[in-house]
């Protein structure tokens, strides 16, 4: 008898939480636990399989451990790092949705993540005012009906693929009906940390519109990029959409020539276009991943020099109150 395959949402209920757990799975020094649980106490520890099964077991430094495990470095408290580093806080112009730029919004599609990254500048976002009410949905489509100026929704979280496909598909179908939106985007890590997330059911919800799609995945290095999530790409692009990256430039993750090069070149053999490198917002308990903007801009320097133009992300910082982000690289 064939073995049913696992399906996305049990993959996401039984998302490693608990740091001992994770700890003894990946043969790591019990001597982390302490740190670990007092920093997953702010901001919980969750990790799924299919990633977890990426990170080499036994060794510290493995960057995609870096991205999900706990330490107690987090707790230093640093005067630049905050709670809000991008001040959506004041954005957030209705609840679920963020309007910072002409043209375009962010949609709180989900308050929930299938991982969560210990430098995410929302980790102290108020999602608990951001999960809305079939009335407060109504009033966010509202507020884009009566903006003739947007022409671009943005589904972001959370991660916006974590909301079940009913929900995306209505949402989806509710958006192309507003006559001046003229492109989707979903901002999306979640195919990423379980590629099973890329459906039949996703795909029609998302491209059963007239809109065009971009999907933005976030990958920070290419070990993260396996074969599933090859095999995901391949049946998005199929539909019709186009596949982007974002990164975030992370010390002791990808701050090496060779890392970045290898994530574009892996980006590019699977049909992803390299779109954004950001360095890191400045959101408390992530101070140890700080990469100055001398070696950034150093970095971005030697990423032209070896790769194709179209390979090369833009090294981009976004600062609250400005109307895009801003290039460090002219
Ligand atoms: S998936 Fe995105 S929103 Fe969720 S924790 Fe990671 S960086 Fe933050």
């Amino acid at each position: 008898m064939p073995v049913e395959p696992i399906s996305w949402q049990r993959l996401l209920a039984t998302s490693v939480t608990d740091p001992q757990q994770l700890l003894s799975r990946l043969n790591l020094d019990p001597s982390l636990l302490a740190g670990a649980r007092a920093a997953s106490a702010d901001f919980p520890l969750r990790v799924p399989e299919p990633y977890l099964s990426r990170i080499r077991p036994g060794d510290p430094a493995d960057p995609l451990l870096r991205q999900v495990l706990p330490l107690g470095e987090e707790l230093t408290e640093h005067p630049d790092f905050v709670m809000d580093p991008l001040g959506e806080q004041d954005t957030n112009a209705r609840p679920g949705i963020i309007h910072k730029y002409h043209g375009r919004l962010l949609l709180v599609v989900s308050s929930g993540c299938a991982v969560n990254c210990r430098y995410c500048f929302r980790r102290h976002f108020p999602y608990e005012d951001n999960n809305l009410s079939t009335a407060e949905w109504q009033q966010a489509l509202d507020y884009i009906r009566q903006d003739p100026t947007i022409s671009e929704v943005i589904y972001s979280g959370g991660d916006p693929l974590a909301a079940s496909d009913k929900r995306i598909a209505w949402l989806t179908r509710e958006i192309a009906a507003i006559s001046h939106v003229r492109r989707l985007r979903v901002h999306t890590r979640l195919p990423v940390v379980i590629p099973q997330r890329v459906t039949t059911e996703l795909i029609e919800a998302l491209c059963g519109t007239r809109l065009p799609v971009t999907m933005v995945l976030h990958c920070n290095h290419a070990n993260e990029i396996d074969r599933p999530l090859g095999e995901a790409v391949r049946l998005l692009r199929q539909a019709g959409m186009q596949l982007l990256n974002q990164s975030v430039l992370l010390r002791g993750v990808n701050d090496d020539i060779d890392s970045l090069v290898n994530l574009s070149e892996t980006l590019g053999d699977n049909g992803i276009l390299p779109y954004y490198l950001h360095v890191l917002d400045h959101v408390k308990g992530a101070q140890h991943f700080h990469v100055d903007d001398r070696r950034a801009i150093e970095l971005a320097r030697e990423m032209l020099a070896r790769l194709p133009g179209f390979l090369v992300p833009r090294l981009v910082r976004e600062t609250a109150g400005e109307t895009s982000k801003t290039p460090l690289l002219s």
